[in-house]
């Protein structure tokens, strides 16, 4: 008899929301920052570059971006990058139909009005659907989240917006230091956007990113983000001339980075590869326990996506959703926390497009269907390769007992 299914008692202990502790590096700058007090990103001595303005630089060079704005939430740099792009109150904005809550919720935040497209079962935006939805709903902007660390095939997704003159923002979230083809996620759109929330790939609480290479979207996000007249103070940004046209007619939209959060951050951008290989033996660890189990599918990664492997999700096609409840509290019951993307009403932070009322009800059939089978989990980096077999083996053996 397969061990995986003999072994059915063993139990899971570790905590899937603990991250790993701040870098001291980190820790030290930031009781550098307290102890002088300048916290405010504009309030530096007159040699001195700031924390923010420094880890803006840090992270464009990252990224490969010719500009970088540091930000209040990953949230507030998609309204953000949407604003900057001149996105009006009732305009329809496309985004995925599989995404988390901020998504929809940051097309709302400036009056637009979500158009959802759906996903395949290799957890991606459809494109064939989104030639659809261009088509039907005149939007001029996508916002391409890339839920869960999945990333569509960008040259083609690519090609289908810039042929239908559609702008593309890249919600990376879940994508900060991966890649397509060995370009950087975030770097193939207009804009690209990112999360240093406690639970993404760089940790400061709350705390997000904006990049992109044109000088005036650049120059209006830095406005919107609350720059008053600073603009000389974001070595990340635009040049002079680029605020001239727009600094008297964009409004001030404050959600700036504080020198505290940067200087927490800071030392967290150049240990990203580092996270990236170690998520990779976690989330490779994980596959391999899994591999072969009746009644569960993998998600099929492409050799050209440079994922990282900060969360894990797999698919029990055809089960119901009795027995998938069943499954998610006996998993639960041995340590092991499951999301389901399927339950009638969402809990914690699963959401599916049905529950964002704000937006007016679309029919998702597929995207229903995915979701309806989909499992989720995070991998902390705080997780050996031996507590991710762990997890596997306790999952392998829960789905071969709830599958007859
Ligand atoms: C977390 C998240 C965001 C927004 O990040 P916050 O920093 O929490 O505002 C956007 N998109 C996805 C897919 C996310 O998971």
């Amino acid at each position: 008899m397969d061990d995986r299914i003999s072994d059915d008692s063993s139990v899971f202990t570790g905590s899937f929301t603990q991250q790993e502790p701040i870098p001291e590096a980190g820790i030290e700058a930031a009781v550098r920052v307290m102890r002088h007090g300048r916290l405010h990103r504009y309030n530096t001595l007159e040699d001195e570059a700031g924390e923010t303005a420094l880890l803006e630089q840090e992270f464009a060079a990252a990224t490969g971006a010719r500009f970088c704005l540091a930000v209040a939430s990953g949230g507030y740099a998609l309204a953000c990058a949407l604003r900057a792009l001149g996105v009006a109150p009732g305009q329809p904005v496309l985004t995925n139909g599989f995404t988390l809550a901020p998504v929809p919720g940051a097309v709302a935040a400036v009056g637009a009005v979500p158009v959802f497209v759906e996903t395949t079962a290799g957890l991606t935006i459809d494109m064939d659907h989104l030639r659809d939805r261009i088509a039907a709903s005149g939007a001029r902007v996508l916002l391409l989240s890339h839920m869960r660390g999945h990333i569509c095939e960008m040259e083609r997704l690519m090609d289908i917006c810039d042929k239908a003159r559609v702008t593309v923002v890249e919600d990376c979230a879940h994508t900060m230091g991966a890649d397509w083809n060995g370009a950087p996620s975030g770097r193939f759109g207009a804009l690209g956007c990112y999360s240093a929330q406690t639970y993404k790939h760089i940790n400061s609480g709350e705390g997000g990113f904006l990049v992109g290479d044109d000088p005036e979207v650049m120059a209006r996000a830095v406005m919107l983000s609350g720059s008053y007249m600073f603009h000389d103070r974001h070595p990340a940004g635009p040049a002079a001339a680029a605020y001239q046209r727009i600094r008297f007619e964009t409004p001030n939209m404050s959600g700036r980075m504080d020198n505290l959060r940067a200087a927490i951050l800071r030392p967290q951008i150049a240990d990203l590869p580092r996270r990236r290989a170690e998520w990779a033996t976690l989330y490779r660890a994980v596959e391999e326990g899994l591999a072969g189990v009746e009644g569960l599918s993998l998600i099929l990664r492409d050799g050209r996506e440079g994922f990282v492997g900060s969360s894990f999700q797999f698919l029990l096609p055809g089960w119901d959703g009795e027995r998938i409840a069943r499954l998610v509290a006996a998993c639960a019951v041995r340590g092991v926390v499951l999301k389901w993307f399927g339950a009638a009403e969402p809990q914690g932070y699963t959401s599916r497009h049905d529950s964002w009322r704000y937006a007016p009800a679309q029919e998702l059939p597929r995207t229903d269907k995915v979701l309806s089978a989909l499992l989720d989990f995070r991998l902390p980096l705080t997780f050996s390769s031996d507590d991710c077999t762990l997890i596997a083996r306790i999952i392998a053996s829960e789905v071969a007992r709830h599958a007859a």
